[in-house]
């Protein structure tokens, strides 16, 4: 055997492992490369609380090479919604969802926070049209900035900083 196919070898075991890793459930989503400390929120986000039933596993602050250390969300039977996977880009603009079935990633992407976001926080202005029961409005915003986030409500122009959204998701 020649060297560089050795190394070959060595490196084929050293990702299987990442992914054994990674892969643990059978069917669901893996959301991976969450900022350490953000995988509540996240859960939070998605509208987890583990009374759903399905299997929820949850690591947090584990080493990792590309941040510094980071939290990993896998829910069992759950597909994420587009939606939804633009919601957790607001708390983790660097997660990955990974697809999962029969226990292989059959889908890998990044979150991308889009220009608009609808449904994933309420207008802290009381007056705001989307506050009123009666009315059947959606909350949506545009995405003014995203470092630092910054969020504009559609309807009343309500400007939401970092602080603030942040503070909505953290329990
Ligand atoms: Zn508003």
């Amino acid at each position: 055997m020649s060297l560089h196919s050795q190394s070959r070898v060595l490196l084929l075991s050293k990702d299987s492992e990442s992914k054994i890793r990674i892969v643990k459930i059978r069917d669901g989503t893996v959301i991976d490369h969450i900022r350490a400390g953000k995988a509540l929120d996240v859960l939070k986000i998605l509208g987890i609380t583990g009374k759903e039933g399905n299997v929820v596993t949850l690591a947090m602050n584990i080493s990792s090479s590309k941040i510094d250390s980071k939290d990993i969300v896998k829910v069992e039977n759950r597909n994420l919604l587009d939606a939804e996977v633009a919601r957790i880009a607001l708390v983790a603009p660097e997660a990955t969802i990974n697809l999962i079935k029969d226990s292989r990633v059959i889908k890998k992407t990044r979150v991308e926070l889009p220009d608009i976001i609808t449904d994933v926080v309420t207008c802290p202005n009381t007056r705001c049209v989307t506050n009123k029961e009666r009315e059947p409005i959606h909350s949506k915003y545009q995405v003014v900035s995203k470092k630092p986030l910054q969020l504009k409500c559609l309807y009343c122009w309500t400007l939401l900083e970092e602080e603030d959204i942040m503070s909505y998701f953290s329990s």
